[in-house]
């Protein structure tokens, strides 16, 4: 029986129809695939095939732009928006402008072609989670960039065009659409209940317990009530933090922990899918000319959380025509595949 079912974060309605009773196996996930590369960039020994690094864990005595790193940041080579000029706000009648500022990054995962996120150590994952740290804290003090969106392109079918273990960062002069959504209705929930939406949300999730799919002391992951995709999965940090680059460094073990498992369970059940992942955490929140006090409530309102969407239905016509998205698999479904799979 198909359901109509809303989003209480975003007020965006999905339709939850599992007319077919797919299973796991159903979906014809195109597994990322697998080569050796010997001329790969991203690859240790190549980084002068790269841009000069802009950050890396590094070996003691080690050089930059040499091996001897674990996680190597440089900027990307064909960047979306680039990193010199003014915003340079304009409207052109009712149409209104700004310049392609904005800084667009990748975090090289690892020096081992081979070897995805899920089969990392959680030591090594704490290494890119401490990269996406590091370059947001950075990012932040200019004052031209509002967001700054890291997000992961896993397999050819969730856009990654080189298959190294790497995610990206994008910082941009707006707020993009999607967050924005969040972060104003999260405000206006706790404008109103002096509660926050998420943590509100945990809570219940928890005590139902039937989307859950992993949990640690500081960590939950769950499928939630209105997914999108079939087996959407977030991570919440139970302890309430607007912002993801504010996690201190002994909480972000446990991150590394949460992330290994849910990814390793999403492989496992999934054949290894292709996905995608994003940081949603609170914007920019530097203060600029004529904003002196640009959301000063944001460290009530929201909270920081990662939504990894495995790709396994494409979006048709009536998705892109409405908003609207059909997801074939019950998150309650999803979850239990997920929580039973190890
Ligand atoms: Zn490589
Ligand atoms: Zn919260």
């Amino acid at each position: 029986m198909s359901e109509l079912r809303k989003c209480p974060i975003t007020d965006r309605w999905v339709i939850i129809s599992p007319t077919r009773g797919r299973r796991p196996s159903d979906f014809e996930a195109v597994s990322a695939e697998k080569t050796d590369n010997a001329k790969c960039p991203f690859c240790e020994g190549n980084e002068s095939k790269t841009p000069a690094e802009i950050i890396a864990w590094r070996k003691p005595n080690t050089l930059p732009n040499t091996p001897g790193w674990q996680v190597r940041i440089i900027p990307n080579k064909f960047p979306a928006l680039g990193i010199e000029g003014e915003v340079n706000r304009r409207g052109i009648g009712i149409f209104d402008m700004m310049s392609g500022v904005g800084a667009h990054e990748v975090i090289i995962e690892t020096p081992r072609h081979n070897e995805s996120l899920a089969d990392m150590t959680e030591a090594d994952i704490d290494k890119v989670l401490w990269a996406y740290k590091h370059r947001i804290q950075d990012l932040q003090k200019d004052s031209r960039f509002r967001y700054i969106l890291v997000f992961k392109n896993y397999g050819k079918a969730a856009g990654a065009s080189l298959e190294h273990p790497h995610s990206q960062l994008i910082a941009t002069p707006i707020t993009p659409r999607y967050v924005k959504l969040e972060l104003s209705n999260s405000r206006a929930y706790f404008q109103e209940k002096e509660r926050c939406i998420f943590c509100d949300l945990m809570r219940q999730e928890l005590s139902s317990g039937e989307r859950i799919v992993y949990e640690n002391e500081l960590f939950v992951a769950f499928a939630p009530f209105a997914s999108r995709f079939p087996f959407e999965t977030w991570i919440l940090p139970r302890r309430h933090h607007s912002d993801f680059q504010g996690t201190p460094d002994d909480e972000r073990m446990q991150l590394a922990g949460c992330l290994k498992d849910v990814l390793t369970r999403l492989k496992v059940t999934l054949n290894d899918p292709p996905y995608n992942y994003v940081v949603h955490t609170a914007p920019n929140s530097i203060t600029r000319p004529g904003k002196p006090d640009y959301w000063g409530t944001i460290e009530y309102d929201y909270h920081w959380h990662i939504e990894i969407i495995p790709r396994l239905t494409k979006m048709a016509g009536f998705e892109w025509g409405s908003g609207l998205y059909i997801n074939p698999t019950s998150p309650e479904e999803a979850a239990k595949y997920l929580r039973e799979s190890i």
